[in-house]
């Protein structure tokens, strides 16, 4: 495995792996379940035959040590004593970083059929559960990519779309989210499967600092988690380094580069579950090809080596020269068994640890601050709220849904109110997913740069999602419950005429965008109402969906009711009057040929919400003529010079070079003055800003380093009577990360601004005044079309349900083919 410019590509590893399960009696197959393309994600579980004989008892009390409700301490002491210790070992879910999923060929091979007393032994205390890949989709991608490119200038060079169908590198931000189906499998696996006590991902970084980075991570952490998780990590990472060098392999860095803050990494959010995670990063070949790094080419200027010499976390540095990728599998397998058998040697006190862990996290939510979380029935988004609490017991969580009324804090509330009771084991995990970050913001030494979060400062899921959750500090006796295993969204009823003219469709949250679509899609003509409407005394208000009835319609009005939980009513007699048509514009998705993680999250959300669209290459735009052919184009968040300028020619294959370029430019400005909508995500406004001459300054650049903010929520202010935020309420927040706050000076119309003061909800913000006030949306006529230009990231990850709609009003206001 390893051997320069060969790949064993994902169907052969999977072969592999069955082989070896057929053949060993240490080895077990399992499947974490459907990858997004409907690819199988293996795993090996690896232990003592006799482990592996007891496999479901073993599971059984895995099980038990991670609820210490269900299992009294002495019982807990008495298991520790003879328990197996659970290590899941991930791979490559970054694709282009083959290295450990080549390595994890070779690493169950020898864990099979070595007769080495050593690993033996770590074999009776340990099961090594071993993914080869957790990104089998990716893993497919890059080795087809690789192996086409094979012996031509581009060998080992980028490929030019996403190493996974719509969240490339993204699919290690996706964990607590659980957009994408790889994370639901993961969570399953992990929260009501295994639970294991450790769990280590193997990635790949830059070639021109350290050969390997080991745990401990860098500052700042996230103190919601057990101090235990960094000793324990802190400890096996040294075992990890310290096997390494005896093993004569040079430049392992620790306590450098890469903190542990954000939960959304497939190794991150298990932190909040008591397991102690483990990131190794080695350094990258051009992925398969060998590479040579002189000496003057190695560098430090990372958090932890600011220069590239020994040093107490780095006491060893490489010396440059031949770089390979056997030598990645090789660091990899020595690291790993470092680890193991570290876990084997520290078996009963992690194993007792875990437990312990949960049993600390029981008692501080019975102690309260927080005591509970609540989450009232009585919702803007029902779909947004439902999505926040399936994802909560995706992850392990328990939620329960009141049967009575209760008290809480002195306050009444409702049967049917949901309650997160802080008294369970993962409760880092749901503080830290649902209660306010509060970033520890430094600067590099006096006077230096704001430093930078290795991800982002804030995820507050309550406020990016907009869905009201209240926190509750102190105890309160719970009313009769019954504990959720799924969320659903509360279906709606048809009201009023069996026989209807038209129907009224209440318009709120994003279930109103995959209405209209869905009522486009069955040819009948939606449109929004424009002033309120009362009905079956309901009040419409404006942006609600009005819809004549047409053949076939009842099942599809039915469908909104009953699957997107909207109100509706039917009528009788004239539709309103004051209406305007939405929704059947043509809509295109600009796909840069230099991946873009953004697009591929606009296009998955796109789809989600039933959107029927096309994406667009750059050749397809610089073409021109664009007018002819689509109504609405979206541009994803990339810098203007990204987008001009795509991959250099000698990068790629010709027909992936170049970005829009000039001819590209000029295509859009005559698609908006011929009557197109352009959109713009983020960044990619700053393109239409120049290139369309709009009179915009944006005061978050002017600000220069007076103003930071590095992903972080901020307050809004919409405009409730402009279409372009009908359906949202007045005040929200927005995920605003090194984003623009415009000040229009000529006639652009402002949709939404950031708040006045007080502007951080979650996170991070420095210099708020620059953008207090200032316009987050503006819409700016040009010629007979206009630019939408979505200052800040509107649709983040899939995860910002709040202001999702903010995009997707600027396609629906777009009129479609045929209409005034
Ligand atoms: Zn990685």
């Amino acid at each position: 495995m390893g051997a320069d410019r060969q790949l064993a590509p994902a169907d052969a590893i999977e072969r592999y792996f069955e082989q070896i399960a057929a053949a060993s009696d240490r080895v077990e197959l399992a499947d974490l379940g459907k990858t997004t393309e409907g690819n199988r994600t293996v795993a090996a579980i690896v232990s003592s035959p006799e482990n592996i004989r007891n496999l479901a008892r073993i599971r059984a009390a895995n099980q038990r040590l991670a609820d210490p409700r269900t299992l009294p301490q002495d019982d807990a002491r008495a298991l520790a004593a003879t328990h197996k210790a659970v290590v899941v070992i991930g791979a490559s879910i970054h694709a282009s970083e083959v290295g450990g999923t080549q390595a994890a060929n070779e690493l169950l091979h020898t864990l099979a059929t070595t007769e080495d007393a050593g690993l033996l032994s770590v074999l009776q205390n340990v099961v090594v559960i071993l993914i080869p890949s957790l990104n089998p989709d990716g893993h497919r991608l890059v080795v087809d990519w690789y192996q086409k490119q094979k012996g031509t200038p581009f060998e080992g060079g980028p490929m030019p779309w996403l190493y996974h169908k719509y969240a490339g590198h993204d699919l290690n931000r996706d964990a607590f989210m659980m957009n994408m189906a790889e994370n639901r499998n993961l969570a399953r696996f992990f929260y009501t499967q295994w639970h294991p006590q450790v769990f280590l991902t193997m990635h790949q970084m830059g070639s021109n600092g350290p050969r390997f980075f080991v745990p401990p991570n860098v500052d700042p952490i996230d103190a919601n988690y057990d101090p235990l998780i960094w000793r324990t990590a802190a400890l096996l990472g040294s075992a990890m380094a310290l096997e390494l060098q005896r093993d004569g392999r040079t430049g392992v860095v620790s306590n450098a580069m890469y903190d542990y803050y954000w939960p959304g990494y497939e190794d991150s959010a298990p932190l909040g579950h008591n397991v102690v995670c483990l990131l190794t990063e080695v350094a990258t070949v051009r992925v398969a090809s060998p590479m040579t790094i002189g000496a003057a080419d190695l560098r430090g200027g990372q958090k932890g080596l600011s220069e590239y010499r020994p040093q107490i976390n780095f006491p060893d540095p490489w010396p440059g020269g031949d770089w390979t990728l056997r030598q990645i599998v090789e660091y990899d397998l020595t690291a790993v068994r470092g680890l193991l058998n570290a876990v084997s040697a520290y078996r009963e006190q992690i194993v007792q640890n875990f437990y312990d862990m949960g049993r600390r996290a029981v008692e501080a939510g019975r102690r309260g601050g927080p005591f509970a979380f609540l989450i009232l029935p009585e919702q803007h988004d029902l779909i947004a709220t439902a999505k926040l609490e399936e994802l909560l017991i995706q992850g392990g969580v328990e939620v329960h849904r009141a049967l009575e009324p209760f008290r809480a804090d002195g306050e009444p509330y409702p049967a049917g109110t949901d309650i997160i009771l802080m008294a369970q084991p993962f409760r880092a995990y749901v503080k830290t997913l649902l209660e306010r970050q509060r970033y520890p913001g430094r600067r590099a030494g006096p006077g230096g740069s704001f430093e930078r979060p290795y991800d982002v400062a804030g995820w507050t899921l309550p406020a990016q999602m907009g869905v009201e959750v209240l926190t509750i500090e102190r105890s309160f006796e719970p009313p009769p419950m019954s504990r959720l295993q799924t969320a659903v969204v509360p279906a709606a009823n048809v009201w009023g005429e069996r026989r209807a003219d038209y129907y009224l469709v209440d318009g709120r949250g994003n279930a109103a965008v995959t209405a209209v679509n869905r009522l486009v899609a069955a040819g009948a003509a939606p449109a929004w109402i424009t002033a309120p409407v009362a009905a079956g005394g309901f009040r419409y208000a404006p942006g609600s969906i009005v819809v004549p009835t047409v053949k076939g319609i009842e099942p599809v009005v039915a469908g909104i009711a009953s699957e997107l939980g909207l109100r509706v009513d039917g009528m009788r007699g004239r539709a309103p009057a004051n209406t305007r048509r939405v929704g059947g514009a043509r809509v295109a998705l600009y796909k840069p040929w230099i991946e873009n993680i953004d697009e591929g999250w606009t296009r998955w959300l796109l789809e989600k919400h039933q959107f029927s669209f096309t994406s667009l290459s750059d050749a397809q735009i610089r073409a021109g003529s664009l007018r002819a052919q689509y109504d609405a184009i979206i541009l994803p968040s990339a810098s203007a010079e990204r987008l001009m300028a795509g991959h250099l020619p000698e990068a790629v294959p010709a027909e992936y070079a170049g970005g829009l370029g000039q001819p590209g430019v000029d295509a859009l400005r005559s698609f908006v003055q011929e009557g197109g909508t352009l959109v713009c995500l983020d960044q990619s406004c700053e393109l239409a800003i120049t290139a369309l001459s709009l009179e915009i300054r944006d005061m978050a650049r002017e600000a220069g380093d007076k103003f930071f903010c590095p992903g972080s929520i901020v307050r809004l202010e919409l405009d409730t009577s402009n279409p372009l935020a009908y359906g949202m309420p007045e005040r929200s927040a927005g995920f605003f990360s090194f984003s623009a706050a415009y000040r229009p000076f000529g006639g652009a119309q402002t949709v939404a601004i950031y708040g006045m003061k007080d502007l951080l909800v979650s996170g991070w913000i420095e210099g708020e005044e620059a953008i207090a006030g200032q316009s987050a949306v503006v819409e700016a006529k040009v010629g007979a079309g206009r630019v939408v230009l979505l200052g800040f990231r509107v649709q983040h990850r899939g995860q910002s349900h709040a202001t999702f709609r903010l995009l997707f009003n600027a396609l629906l206001t777009t009129p479609g083919l045929g209409k005034p």
